[in-house]
């Protein structure tokens, strides 16, 4: 699944697309909107927004809400380009005079009322966005403060939508490893400098990895790396995927656990 600088990433690619512009076609497939389609035409696209895991299209009348869980995917194409074939179905196709964003496969999409979006399930019950520039670390500590994340372990909360949203799988790994923080402890273990760690880690790698696709360690380390023979996939982590491979800090071997099922790495020496 996605994670949010991924999001952010294809909302820009969208916003740039769609902003401002004038919608002069549209494909709707979805049996509960088909008779709605013509609200879009002629209409004006005023914001596109990344909220945690949704995308949020902004007109005056409606917000086209959409949530891509495991499968959903945009596209954004000149519009003079033909549709990809490909194994996903085409739910929604917006066009302006020089671009077709298209949305694909994903079953969570909403024609909402613009006053219903702040309280939408989802929207509503999300933590802090770590890719946007506005939160803060203050934000963080003071949002993880609440009572409710006292006794929760951080590979769990980390996964939490509404603790901080944006954190997916690989940024899970990394946030810990970087903050040097054992996947075990709870909230309510850590002291001050931990919190603020924490905080600033997850800030600071969702940013990076939403400026540069998908990569978490340092930068120069990536090329060092990259110099060496590696691969992008190689050498984008500190530690997700690299189990039983050497801690770049330590050069202790990095365990692999899968906690619910979903993968979760990190060095026992300098998380201990
Ligand atoms: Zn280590």
């Amino acid at each position: 699944m996605p994670e949010g600088p991924e999001i952010h990433r294809a909302a820009s690619k969208i916003r740039n697309a769609l902003e401002g512009k004038t919608i002069e076609d549209i494909e709707v497939t979805l049996p509960r909107y088909m008779d709605r389609s013509n609200e879009f035409l002629d209409k004006t696209v005023l914001k596109v927004e990344a909220r945690g895991k949704a995308m949020l299209i902004h007109f005056d009348t409606f917000v086209l809400y959409s949530h891509n869980q495991l499968y959903g995917r945009w596209t954004v194409n000149r519009r003079a380009t033909e549709a990809k074939k490909w194994n996903r179905s085409l739910r929604i196709a917006l066009s302006t005079k020089t671009h077709t964003c298209r949305l694909w496969s994903a079953t969570d999409i909403l024609m909402l009322e613009p006053w219903e979006v702040s309280g939408h399930q989802y929207i509503a019950k999300l933590g802090p966005d770590v890719v946007i520039e506005e939160t803060t670390t203050e934000e963080l500590i003071e949002h993880m403060n609440q009572k409710r994340f006292q006794r929760k372990r951080l590979k769990t909360l980390l996964l939490d939508q509404g603790f901080f949203a944006g954190i997916g799988n690989y940024l899970r790994s990394e946030v810990l490893f970087t903050a040097k923080l054992h996947p075990d402890r709870t909230v309510s273990s850590l002291d001050e400098d931990e919190k603020t760690r924490l905080a600033e880690k997850a800030l600071f790698l969702s940013r990076q990895s939403y400026k540069v696709p998908g990569i978490t360690v340092d930068l120069e380390l990536y090329e060092q790396l990259r110099d060496i023979g590696l691969s992008r996939g190689q050498a984008r982590h500190w530690v997700f995927t690299r189990n039983d491979r050497p801690c770049h800090q330590c050069g202790e071997l990095i365990l692999h656990t899968r906690p619910g099922g979903r993968r979760l790495d990190y060095c026992p020496t300098c998380q201990s």
